[in-house]
């Protein structure tokens, strides 16, 4: 027996609605008619994480039709626990996502699959998006929500330490290891501004720069002021026991014992489809988006961590929020 749910029931008294007010809404009809049909929604939403579940929520509760297409590689995926997320302090990152997921799917008007979303193309009325190179749907618009890929450094022992003992972001995780001996594993501007930050958190700390120390004179004085250690050694290997590090063991043999590296790890976008729709990326490798999260490319929003490097579940699941509801409002305004 079918039963028609309150999304079902939404979505037909809407285009119920749009029939009666005919001619007005003919433009804005073709994408609800195709609402009703397989493979067409209105927005599809490339990647299935927190910011993107955040997007699928504000559109699904606007009765926007939305398939949002995961490939399931959010990059928190190593960390046992997450934190500085308000009312899930403390939470393993996939509950959080499961927890998101459960309540997304909710709603009739979004449809969830897991899949990688393998090409993207242009059409008169929006976009084709194939999964895994076969399916294709249509949309109207897009959001990319596909974060960044951390490139892990040459350094034995180090991907197995990622998010477990060698951290991203003290706001994560500084807590956890608070007064504890500590080092950083960078060079240069960017590896003295993070020792600085992380000095909030420990006194215990040392820089590693695994190289000769590119900081100027008046950086590694300053660094001295605080009794922070520099060490330049090579690292040969990160020791562990299950990704929690005891110590690093440098090349010419010697070793030090540290609970905690903090590092500053190159990144990549996860996805590189927007480049190849034409949407500007920043210097720093991020895309390019407005306050209302869109990019540099008409109908194409982005949100999460492929836009900024304030990476964190909060921010990016606002991100999400803010470009599900600037996305229907263009919708709006396109329709009305
Ligand atoms: C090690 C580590 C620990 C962290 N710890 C914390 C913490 O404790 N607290 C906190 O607030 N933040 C933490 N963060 C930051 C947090 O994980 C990110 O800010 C958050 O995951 C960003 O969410 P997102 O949705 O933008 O991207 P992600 O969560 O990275 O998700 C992107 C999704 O898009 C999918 N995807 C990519 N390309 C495609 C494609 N072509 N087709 C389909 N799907 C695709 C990926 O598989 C993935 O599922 C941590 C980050 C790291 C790296």
């Amino acid at each position: 027996m079918y039963t028609m749910t309150r999304g079902h029931f939404i979505t037909l008294g809407a285009t119920a609605a749009g029939a009666m007010l005919l001619p007005l809404r003919t433009m804005a009809l073709p994408i609800r008619k195709r609402m009703n049909e397989n493979q067409q929604f209105d927005v599809i939403i490339v990647g299935g994480s927190y910011s993107s579940l955040a997007a699928g929520m504000a559109l699904g509760r606007a009765l926007r039709r939305v398939l949002i297409v995961d490939s399931g590689l959010p990059s928190n995926r190593q960390t046992p626990y997450s934190h500085n997320f308000i009312t899930q302090d403390g939470v393993p990152p996939l509950e959080i996502a499961a927890l998101a997921r459960q309540q997304v799917a909710r709603y009739a008007t979004v449809e969830l699959r897991n899949g990688l979303v393998t090409d993207v193309i242009r059409t008169e009325h929006g976009f084709d998006v194939h999964v895994d190179n076969s399916t294709a749907y249509s949309a109207a618009k897009l959001v990319f929500a596909t974060g960044v890929r951390d490139v892990m450094p040459d350094i034995k022992g180090f991907a197995e330490c990622w998010g477990i003992s060698v951290l991203h972001c003290p706001y994560c995780h500084g807590y956890e290891v608070r007064d504890e001996v500590t080092g950083v594993l960078g060079n240069g501007d960017k590896a003295f501004e993070l020792t600085r930050l992380i000095s909030n958190w420990t006194k215990e700390l040392t820089l590693f720069t695994n190289g000769p120390s590119t900081l100027t004179t008046e950086q590694t004085a300053k660094l001295g002021d605080h009794h922070i250690r520099i060490v330049e050694a090579e690292i040969g290997e990160l020791e562990h026991i299950q990704g929690h590090i005891e110590g690093i063991r440098f090349k010419d043999g010697a070793a030090t014992h540290i609970k905690a590296l903090y590092s500053l790890t190159a990144f990549e976008q996860h996805c590189s489809i927007p480049q190849r729709l034409g949407c500007e990326l920043t210097q720093e490798g991020y895309i390019t988006v407005d306050p209302q999260q869109r990019t540099s490319m008409h109908g194409i929003y982005a949100c999460g961590d492929n836009t900024t490097r304030l990476r964190t579940v909060a921010n990016a699941v606002a991100m999400g929020t803010t470009a599900g509801m600037m996305l229907n409002k263009e919708l709006i305004a396109e329709e009305f």
